[in-house]
């Protein structure tokens, strides 16, 4: 019995994606993306996670992302693609938190610091190869090539570039990327590069370099969407049973009326809703289960509450205190994200704060 939603995040799934992603990347090395709260998982507990299973090398999007890996790991390199502000760079190199410099302007900005330091410090730097959103653009990549002078006071970890359609195996793009990305290899200064998101090490070894960089399928969203998830399911959301009311035909539910009763049945109430991230746009979509029975989710999302037709189910198993999962095997997040017509990231990252989170702990190997 349960008053609240349950998310259960399955630490032993992720390091088995893990796993089978440093499979597939080897012999390049596999890092993990941990932006975002780990995709609204848990950045905490999941960087320990990886890094007790081998993982040596971290990304985030902002400075304050790092700092909590850097509580969960001791002594694993810190990434941060959005790079560094001047107030952070002292504590940055104190806890071997590592910017990504994604143009001259950074490079400058670092050079000038590690100078002052009297240190030569490690970065990556962000070569734009067509997202045209981060990364040194083609004319400051050409001032660099000319003058690698620039470089002096940093170690070039790893030169990186990311891939705009990686997840669209029959689009060219991601091959036109990969040419891009070497002839660029070919003028810099040798350093190891890094070029792959999840969906980019499906690619082949021509692709993953020397350092690839999942995030979403660690999480268990499918980095191959038009073939069958290589990975393992890592959350399942469970919303208890409130109240269950008789209907009968013609009335309606829910907000705006929007389902109506075909013929006599059962309507439970489950606490569960957008402001959980349960998407309003799953409004009359998809199904939770309850038992080994399925119920369609009927009338609108709520911002506490969502309804299901249980008419179809035995009585003694639709009881308030009950529990209905909403996102787990039968119905896993792509398929959720289907339904709300997004995609898997955006299900994951708008998960809410107000569920109790559950992690079923991953034996370490
Ligand atoms: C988010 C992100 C990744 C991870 O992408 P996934 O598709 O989640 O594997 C890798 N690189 C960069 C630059 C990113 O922003």
């Amino acid at each position: 019995m349960s008053s609240v939603p349950h998310l259960t995040i399955d630490l032993g799934a992720i390091a088995a994606n893990y796993k089978i992603l440093q499979k597939r990347a080897a012999p390049a090395l596999t890092a993990a993306v941990m932006k975002a709260n780990a995709y609204g998982l848990g950045a905490f507990e999941i960087s320990k996670t990886l890094y007790r299973h081998g993982c040596q090398t971290f990304f985030v999007a902002y400075f304050a992302e790092a700092l909590v890996v850097r509580a969960a790991v001791p002594d694993a390199e810190i990434v941060v693609f959005h790079g560094l502000a001047k107030n952070e760079f002292h504590e940055a190199r104190a806890k071997n938190i590592v910017p990504v410099l994604n143009s001259l302007a950074a490079i400058d900005a670092y050079t000038l610091f590690a100078k002052s330091q009297n240190e030569v410090l490690p970065a990556y730097i962000h070569i734009d190869t067509g997202m045209n959103r981060e990364g040194l653009p083609p004319d400051e990549l050409a001032q660099l090539i000319a003058s690698p002078h620039k470089l002096n006071g940093l170690a070039v970890k790893a030169w990186m570039s990311h891939l705009a359609c990686a997840e669209q195996f029959d689009k060219p793009m991601t091959i036109e990327q990969l040419g891009r990305f070497q002839a660029a290899l070919e003028k810099l200064p040798p350093a190891p590069a890094c070029l792959c998101n999840s969906s980019g090490l499906f690619w082949g070894p021509a692709f993953t370099f020397d350092l690839v960089r999942p995030g979403s399928a660690l999480y268990g969203i499918n980095p191959t969407p038009n073939g069958t998830n290589p990975m393992h399911d890592v959350i399942e959301l469970k919303a208890p049973i409130l109240q269950i009311r008789n209907v009968d035909t013609g009335m309606t539910v829910g907000y705006g009326a929007t389902h109506r009763i075909g013929h006599k049945s059962r309507i439970a109430t489950l606490v569960l809703g957008y402001a959980d991230g349960y998407m309003r746009t799953l409004s009359n979509r998809g199904q939770v289960k309850i038992g080994d029975f399925l119920a369609p989710v009927v009338g609108r999302i709520s911002m506490d509450l969502i309804t299901v037709d249980v008419g179809a189910l035995p009585l003694e198993l639709v009881q308030p205190g009950m529990t209905a999962t909403v996102i787990g095997r039968h119905r896993p997040i792509d398929a959720v994200a289907l339904e709300a017509n997004t995609i898997g990231y955006e299900i994951l990252t708008g998960l809410g704060s107000r569920f109790e989170r559950v992690y079923k702990t991953a034996e370490a190997s």
